[in-house]
């Protein structure tokens, strides 16, 4: 099968997790028929577009690892969509309308109240010649609408089976804006036909434009390309707003979360597999079919995207940890002994770049603990004079707090939550928050780091006091 597909998102924003979904789905169906994947840049509409969202979707795509064979922008190819509009008008499937949109809001309102669907009532069909003239000496700009057929409309479609609407049951679709500016609805079928597209995968909220662009290429004199209209998606509180936060694909990729983390979710939610984690695109290619696509809306819950990250880290070989980490101030202390004993703390990027700092970092900010010395220098005594020599575990870490709060207690000034814990996680990792505490105390202790170097952290120099002990 000679397949190809496209993916064309508008650059009005940055990519989010649904429209991935669609580029993943393109892309694995793409590969899996050897098949060419384009980037089709659905710029008509300049006001909205911005060259910098268009430049943030390439990298963003890159970043997953879904490489294209060839990137189209439709705001280059307005020669061919004027082309497109004059063949419709020349065979009478292109009518000029007058209506402002204040006209028509009323021409819906009116239909609505009468218990009618609020379809476009085709009075431009009927305008006389005579009141063209005048509209037009007006100053009235016509926008151009595509006459319908009123026949039956179907497809058989890759996910949802066989579809079918009543084309008079829709109204005729605007095509030309007052401003002779081509819309989405033709520009994407004139882009569809002239690069031959033999699928066109997308979302189900372009069910009913696809019902009108069946007659689009039929009328154009294009072949019909096979459609697959995927269910949504959703978040466990409703619809995936585009503006919301955290589902921007750089908002993940700032988190940390693995490009195969959110490559191995998307693939695979709405749809008959499980979720597993995949370390590498060919691996969820082979198992691609849009029989496994479900019509329930998918849920998208972004834990996941965690879960699915610290499983693969857990997965991966030492050397490409190695390398994504080859930017890191700290990167020579990497070796595979540490990477054993870390790997399961670690969920992100973020978290194996804040290990990684809070291991070997040289320089600490010590001023800001000299208001804890008091606790501080106490837990680093408890630890070398009562604490017994030997391998670190949880008993140690438990024996340890327990000491300190012991310690305390019997001066009658307990320690303990957050009086405890926050000074003794500023002192050991500089940061306020961070991984499990015990298990930075433990890794520590276990990376060689044990009592002295943990009490170096803990005695600290500050102006006022000197510990002797040198600093870490
Ligand atoms: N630019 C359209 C969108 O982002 C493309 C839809 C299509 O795939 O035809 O919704």
């Amino acid at each position: 099968m000679n397949v190809k597909v496209r993916f064309a998102p508008s650059p009005t924003g940055f990519l989010h997790v649904g429209n991935v979904r669609t580029a993943l789905v393109n892309w694995l169906f793409a590969r899996k028929n050897g098949g060419y994947f384009l980037l089709r840049i659905d710029d008509t509409d300049a006001g909205r577009s911005k060259s910098e969202y268009t430049a943030a979707i390439r990298e963003d795509l890159r970043w997953l690892g879904l490489d294209w064979d060839g990137e189209e922008h439709q705001s280059q190819r307005f020669e061919s969509y004027r082309e497109a509009a004059e063949k419709l008008r020349t065979s009478g499937r292109l009518y000029a309308c007058y209506e402002t949109p204040e006209e028509l809001d009323v021409q819906r309102k009116m239909q609505t109240s009468r218990g009618l669907p609020p379809i476009y009532n085709r009075t431009a069909l009927k305008l006389a010649a005579e009141q063209k003239k005048k509209y037009a000496a007006d100053g009235r700009q016509p926008h151009y609408r595509f006459l319908l057929n009123d026949e039956e409309i179907q497809w058989d479609d890759l996910i949802r089976g066989h579809t079918h609407f009543r084309a008079t049951h829709m109204s005729d679709p605007v095509l030309l804006r007052e401003d002779g500016v081509p819309v989405y609805t033709l520009a994407s079928v004139v882009d569809d036909g002239e690069l031959a597209i033999t699928h066109v995968i997308r979302g189900e909220d372009h069910v009913s434009n696809t019902a009108v662009q069946v007659q689009l290429y039929q009328a154009l004199g294009f072949a019909v390309p096979q459609f697959a209209h995927m269910a949504l998606l959703k978040t466990k509180e409703g619809e995936l707003s585009k503006r919301l936060g955290g589902n921007d694909i750089r908002a993940l990729r700032e988190a940390g979360i693995l490009p195969m983390a959110v490559n191995s979710l998307l693939a695979r939610i709405g749809t008959s597999d499980a979720v597993e984690p995949f370390l590498n695109l060919p691996a969820l290619t082979e198992g691609f079919d849009f029989k496994k696509f479900g019509r329930a809306p998918a849920i998208y819950n972004p834990e996941e995207l965690h879960k699915l990250s610290a499983k693969l880290f857990r997965s991966l070989p030492y050397e490409t940890v190695r390398e994504m980490i080859k930017d890191h101030p700290q990167k020579n202390h990497f070796d595979k002994k540490l990477w054993d004993k870390i790997h399961s703390n670690i969920k992100t990027l973020t978290d194996l770049n804040d290990w990684l700092d809070i291991l070997f970092r040289e320089s600490f900010d010590r001023e800001r603990l000299t208001e804890y010395q008091e606790l501080l220098h106490e837990a680093a005594r408890i630890l070398s004079d009562e604490i017994p020599e030997g391998a670190w575990t949880d008993a140690t870490w438990k024996q340890w707090i327990a000491l300190i709060q012991q310690h305390f207690e019997s001066r009658g000034a307990p320690k303990k939550g957050k009086d405890l814990f926050m000074p003794l996680r500023l002192a050991l990792t500089n940061k306020l928050d961070g991984p499990e505490l015990k298990d930075v105390f433990l890794v520590l202790g276990e990376h060689g780091y044990a009592k002295d170097k943990v009490s170096s952290r803990l005695y600290f120099t500050s102006r006022q006091v000197s510990y002797g002990g040198k600093p870490y």
